[in-house]
């Protein structure tokens, strides 16, 4: 499939979320610390040469105001969401990093574009890229709480731990943040963990993709 789908479909949606997240939408990250690093690994990351679609994805980073949501999420073509709640989580440029190259992942690895595909079908894909179908309208934000599969998440992992390694960013980062989400006993953490399941073996597969290195 042509990654021309990726890109169309992913402007098409980043524009939805937008609209539907307007109030709440950051238009400048001016001196905030967190988002600076966080834009900072962001751009570091996505200009790695380990991404096949380093130069046809339209990567960007765009953040949300809302403390109370714990989430982030990439859709095709490279658009990264990150909520103000996750990023008070994370304690370090390498925990963002580490969040941000898993949600790199899915998109680099087409996970976002297929869950939607196999969840509406393609026709309903093509209509929204052709804009032909009204019922796309204000659809954005249920895209994106999307389940990815075991093996895409797995996969998603292992992609991001790689990416990290030859950016020469600490791989801890990912799995530390990954078990302060899982031990945070909290009702922020559901959407993300909805969307994420099985925090705890993806932890322990890290670690294993660790010590195999080491
Ligand atoms: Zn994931």
């Amino acid at each position: 499939m042509p990654t021309l789908i990726d890109v169309e479909l992913g402007a098409l949606i980043e524009q939805q979320v937008c609209n539907e997240e307007a109030n709440r939408l950051i238009d400048s990250i001016g001196n905030n610390q967190k988002m600076l690093a966080c834009k900072q690994q962001f751009d570091k990351l996505t200009q790695s040469e380990m991404l096949l679609h380093q130069k046809d994805f339209k990567w960007n980073i765009h953040f949300i105001k809302d403390d109370s949501t714990v989430n982030a999420f990439c859709l095709p073509g490279g658009h990264v969401f990150v909520y103000t709640g996750l990023l008070n989580l994370t304690d370090n440029s390498s925990e963002i990093a580490g969040v941000l190259a898993h949600e790199i992942a899915h998109a680099e690895l087409r996970h976002s574009l297929q869950q939607i595909i196999q969840q509406y079908g393609f026709q309903f894909v093509l209509e929204g890229i052709l804009g032909i179908n009204s019922s796309w309208l204000g659809l954005g934000l249920e895209l994106v709480q999307l389940k990815f599969s075991r093996s895409d998440e797995q996969a998603a992992d292992e992609f991001a731990f790689h990416m990290l390694q030859s950016n020469q960013i600490d791989t801890d980062g990912l799995i530390s943040f990954f078990k302060k989400m899982e031990q945070t006993n909290s009702n922020q953490l559901t959407t993300f963990l909805s969307t994420h399941p099985d925090t705890r073996k993806r932890i322990q597969h890290i670690q294993s993709l660790k010590t195999s290195k080491n």
